[in-house]
């Protein structure tokens, strides 16, 4: 594979979607992970294909270390590399702190932090021998800020930054930059309940470049993060989130 390789999380839709397509359209060639909707996942490819990139999709959950593993060994097996990860699937399970049930916070975990865990140390044995080694985690405004009612969700994003910024220092001699995007308010189906009525009404007051985010506004973010270009930029939380958090 001459092309540089890159395995993109949860890319089925939202913003995996989208940096999936972006990174597509810059001559990567594109893995999409999903975990149920093959559907969803097909016409992420398609997409890719469309913008003229290329790609091939992976089922597995995150969560499940030795399916992350089995399925980033096919990808070195079948491909010859992987040169770039994007830590991307996420779930939001809400709630106040004393209607949290253990399973929920034990599950947000393992989705958005261990997830990322599992994917970093399989991929890892290949990034390290890219040229242009790439971890991007996708964590959030509320990992830095907290929200009332995500506990779990704010952990999970707050700790993908200590992941970061480890890998980040573990990961630099041999060139492989690690680096967190921190979304804050962008419309996709996560986001659908919260970004309607009064309540977006409310949310656009506090966002100083007045409006939600699209998920291409964070892929435009990774596909930077992600190039040549951004050599020399490592362990960063790069915010994109309409000036909600300075
Ligand atoms: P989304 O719900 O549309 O997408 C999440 C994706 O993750 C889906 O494709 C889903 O299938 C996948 N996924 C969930 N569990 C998985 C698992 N166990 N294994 C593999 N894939 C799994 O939401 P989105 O808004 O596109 O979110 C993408 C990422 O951005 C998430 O990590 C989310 O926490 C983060 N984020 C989103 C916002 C926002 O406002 N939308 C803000 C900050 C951070």
């Amino acid at each position: 594979m001459d092309k540089r390789v890159a395995l993109v999380t949860g890319g089925s839709r939202g913003i995996g979607r989208a940096i999936a397509i972006a990174l597509g359209q810059d001559g990567l060639f594109v893995v999409v992970n999903y975990t149920s909707n093959e559907g969803a996942a097909a016409e992420t490819l398609a997409k890719i294909k469309e913008a003229g990139g290329d790609g091939a999709l992976a089922r597995f959950d995150v969560a499940d270390a030795a399916a992350v593993d089995a399925a980033v060994k096919q990808i070195g097996t079948e491909h010859g590399r992987l040169d770039v990860l994007v830590n991307n699937a996420g779930i939001a399970i809400d709630g106040l702190l004393m209607r949290t049930k253990k399973e929920d916070w034990q599950r947000t975990l393992d989705v958005n932090l261990s997830g990322a865990f599992h994917c970093c140390k399989a991929a890892s044995r290949y990034l390290l021998k890219a040229k242009d080694g790439r971890i991007i985690n996708i964590s959030s405004v509320v990992g830095e800020q907290g929200n009332a009612g995500q506990v779990s969700y704010a952990a999970a994003k707050a700790g993908l930054i200590g992941i970061t910024r480890t890998l980040a220092r573990e990961l630099a001699s041999r060139a492989v930059t690690v680096n967190c995007v921190a979304p804050g308010f962008i419309e996709t189906d996560m986001t659908a309940a919260h970004v309607q009525g009064d309540n977006r009404e409310a949310l656009l007051k506090q966002i100083p470049l007045g409006r939600i985010g699209a998920a291409e506004d964070v892929a435009e973010a990774v596909r930077f993060l992600v190039s040549p270009k951004a050599s020399y930029i490592t362990g960063q939380v790069v915010r994109v989130n309409g000036g909600l958090l300075m």
